[in-house]
């Protein structure tokens, strides 16, 4: 992409309504927009980034033998009312009603409807396990929405739900999304830890909250040392192998990891001082097991080997793409900006022509804009007759990666700079070998 022909609206104030970095970062880099309270359009940086966030949560969902689907933002108030939570779900659930006098909502979440289109096809445990999931816009009319992206009322969910015939099959489903999850957030170079969360009603222990250590996260965490480095499961991983995977959840599981709401004093009090992480956190994923509390009255039954009808066992497992976005920021960035992990920088590389209109420069750049794009990188190159600082803040401003900087002395002779955007190291290389020192 050429910086000149691209839509990237550059912020040079920082926004007084933005309270916390990540949020500062996104308006200035021009990645989003806010239309009104909580609601906000993804400028094309945005939704580059967007795209690469949802494409890892998908290829580890895939991975893990979940099945992609869609289903609508609006959903029919019926659905809730027959699980009994049109009336609970209280004011954060934006009710509509359509022309003629129906009454319809913006979807805050999708369990209904997933066991509608279950109960309408599935039959048999033979069917089953079961793993359907999608990445769609939810929306809630949260209190107070803020923070830009990390608290939307409209925001991307990918909500998967599983299926299974009794409890003990319905625990290697949680098992396989706990894996998921730890490698997703690890691909984008995050620290998510997993903490026990409230189940409510229904009880049990199969619910984890997914939690980036964050001095701007929202809730208060308690954890032990040792998540900070345990080793994330390889992409080998054999998902099909449900005592390996309950050894992982095992070892994730087993140091002291609690959200307030769960924090018990007691266990805390045996962990080492020197042990004991008390910081604050996000919520970016959380995964639930709930057993057959929408199976049982929406009346999706399986038929078991024995001939029986039962209600299925199910489990929904939720991660924020867009909340994600934000989380990814706060953990990454510096003074002079944002510092993409890799694999959801918007572009990988930068080039930075410091001189257009010299000759050299722009020999020099289009043939590394031209070849670095056959060998597969996404490349922003700025051409753009503008001052070389202003360039270079606006290249740290939004991250990426790699820069390519070429000036008009080096491009002369035939060298080119590279800065590496996380460290800041520099290395003057000659233009010819840059392809071959990014591959
Ligand atoms: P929170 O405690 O932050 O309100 P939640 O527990 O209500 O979140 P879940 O119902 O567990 O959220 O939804 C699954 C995931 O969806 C969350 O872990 C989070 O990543 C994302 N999410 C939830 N609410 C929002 C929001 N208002 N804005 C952005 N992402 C959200
Ligand atoms: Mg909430
Ligand atoms: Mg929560
Ligand atoms: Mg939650």
């Amino acid at each position: 992409m050429r910086l000149s022909r691209y839509f990237m609206p550059i912020l040079k104030e920082t926004p007084k309504e933005a309270e916390i970095v990540s949020h500062r970062l996104m308006l200035r880099a021009g990645m989003i927009r806010q239309q009104t309270s909580g609601i906000y359009s993804w400028l094309p940086l945005g939704k580059r980034v967007l795209d690469k966030v949802a494409q890892i949560v998908r290829e580890e969902q895939d991975r893990s033998g979940a099945i992609e689907m869609l289903m609508p933002t609006i959903q029919s108030a019926d659905l809730w009312r027959e699980s009994g939570r049109y009336d609970d779900y209280g004011k954060e659930m934006l009710r509509i009603e359509d022309r003629h006098e129906r009454d319809l909502l913006f979807g805050p979440t999708n369990e209904e409807m997933i066991t509608d289109i279950f109960r309408s096809y599935v039959r048999s445990y033979k069917d089953l396990p079961l793993n359907l999931y999608h990445i769609q816009w939810k929306f809630r009319d949260e209190v107070r929405p803020r923070f830009g992206v990390m608290r939307s009322r409209e925001f991307l969910m990918k909500d998967a739900y599983s299926f299974d015939l009794d409890y003990e099959s319905s625990k290697v489903a949680y098992d396989r999304m706990f894996v998921a999850y730890l490698r997703t957030f690890a691909r984008m170079g995050l620290k998510a830890i997993p903490m026990r969360a409230d189940t409510g009603p229904i009880g049990g222990k199969l619910s984890h909250e997914f939690i980036i250590l964050a001095s701007t996260g929202e809730s208060e965490v308690f954890c032990h040392r040792d998540y900070l480095d345990l080793a994330v499961p390889g992409e080998g991983i054999d998902f099909a192998d449900a005592a390996s995977l309950a050894g992982i959840v095992d070892r994730w599981t087993t140091p002291y990891a609690a959200t307030e709401e769960m924090h018990d004093e007691a266990a805390w009090a045996d962990v080492a001082e020197g042990d004991r992480v008390a910081a604050r956190g996000i919520e970016v994923g959380h995964i639930f097991h709930f057993g057959t509390k929408y199976s049982e009255p929406m009346k999706a039954v399986v038929t078991g080997p024995d001939g029986k009808e039962t209600p299925v066992f199910m489990g929904s497992y939720g991660i924020g793409p867009s909340r994600l976005i934000a989380a990814i920021i706060e953990a990454s960035h510096d003074e002079a900006g944002i510092v993409w992990p890799k694999g959801v920088a918007p572009f990988d590389i930068g080039i930075v022509n410091m001189k257009p209109g010299d000759a050299d420069c722009d020999a020099v750049c289009e043939t590394l804009y031209a070849e670095l794009q056959a060998a597969d990188h996404d490349v922003l190159y700025d051409d753009e007759d503008n001052r070389a600082g202003a360039k270079f803040a606006t290249m740290d401003l939004i991250g990426l990666p790699v820069q390519v900087i070429v000036g008009p002395r080096g491009a002369k002779v035939g060298e080119v700079e590279i800065k590496h955007r996380a460290g800041g190291e520099r290395e003057t290389l000659p233009a010819t070998d840059v392809v071959r020192r990014l591959a």
